[in-house]
């Protein structure tokens, strides 16, 4: 009898031990990173596609072009005979697997049209980049940044997922249709320092920030554009402020990507089965961006499969998880 108890017991001690406990969480951002950035383009014009795409690729950062749709492929006169070329479809094509935003049709301002032009504009706009790229378009930046409660519910219900303004804020929960930014006006507005104490706060608060560019260019001079400032900045500007953000521990992603995550973080189930020797985890979700898990089992060791970063845990770690594809944990004893 005596023995008995004593099997019943070490048994019970076993199962507390062997029998899985798993606490999961979304991280705050994708990898865990600290706060998230996004580059962002207006207006299509060619140098983004000639000068700021390359040095973007050899930093792997990805932003959003936003594309006025009756600017493509064309060029304008500025004074005194200097012309800025406009992106073709071709070379927005080429843009890979960075984001095509809408900066509407014929960047008018959207809070002085009435409501059949204003439906023109995002509606058109959207359908003719889907068109012509073959990809989703679902993020606008307002043309000269302007928005207003109509325009968002007419995104909403046109199948946009969110929208770009200035306002210079860090975005910290942010309403995805009034996503704030930092325009580069030239450079030393804002300066590289300057650039970095904003990432150091943004870090602290794990907050998102959104950066916008127009033109890049060997003489900002040109750039005029009736204001002091040329909201144009030079190419070794441009490769300063990618190298200072991709040597940060920051998401830099596209405002799609990233409103997508946030959207899918707040909406997804997580469903999650339990054995004695594995732990099965699927995200349902609509969307399809990759989240980050942190997951704590009670187990020594694991060995994780159908992830986008499978090993060999112990304690505490950090998956990437593909919504609606399972992901096994294994109970591993040595
Ligand atoms: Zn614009």
């Amino acid at each position: 009898m005596g023995e008995s108890l004593k099997c019943l017991f070490i048994f019970l001690i076993l199962l507390v031990f062997v029998y899985p406990y798993a606490d999961i969480e979304i991280t705050e951002w994708y990898n865990n990173a600290d706060a998230a950035l996004s580059i962002t383009f207006d207006d299509c014009d060619e140098n983004q596609y000639l000068i700021a795409y390359p040095i973007m690729e050899r930093y792997n950062v990805r932003g959003s072009f936003g594309v006025v749709i009756s600017w493509v492929g064309k060029t304008i006169e500025q004074p005194e005979n200097i012309f800025i070329k406009r992106m073709t479809w071709d070379e927005i094509r080429k843009l890979d697997d960075n984001e095509i935003s809408s900066h509407s049709c014929n960047h008018k301002l959207l809070t002085e049209i009435n409501e059949e032009d204003l439906f023109f504009e995002i509606q058109e706009s959207k359908r003719i980049i889907e068109e012509e790229t073959g990809k989703k378009c679902i993020t606008m930046h307002y043309p000269y940044s302007k928005t207003n409660e109509d325009i968002e519910e007419i995104l909403e219900e046109s199948g946009y997922l969110c929208a770009r303004t200035l306002e210079s804020k860090i975005n910290k929960g942010p309403d995805l249709y009034e996503i704030s930014s930092y325009a580069i006006f030239d450079d030393t507005h804002p300066s590289l320092k300057e650039l970095e104490d904003l990432l150091k706060v943004c870090k602290k608060e794990r907050g998102w920030v959104v950066i916008m560019y127009h033109h890049i260019d060997e003489n900002p001079e040109n750039y005029t554009t009736g204001s002091y400032l040329p909201l144009c900045i030079t190419p070794e500007s441009f490769d300063a402020q990618m190298k200072l953000f991709s040597s940060e521990k920051l998401w830099i992603a596209p405002l799609g990507e990233i409103a997508s995550y946030l959207k899918e973080k707040e909406t997804c189930t997580i469903k999650v089965e339990k054995s004695l020797t594995k732990i099965k985890i699927v995200i349902e979700s609509e969307y399809d961006i990759p989240l980050t898990l942190k997951i704590r089992v009670n187990w020594w060791k694991v060995k994780v499969e159908g992830s986008l970063n499978d090993g060999e845990y112990s304690g505490s770690f950090y998956l990437n998880v593909v919504p609606n594809k399972e992901v096994v944990i294994y109970r591993k004893l040595f």
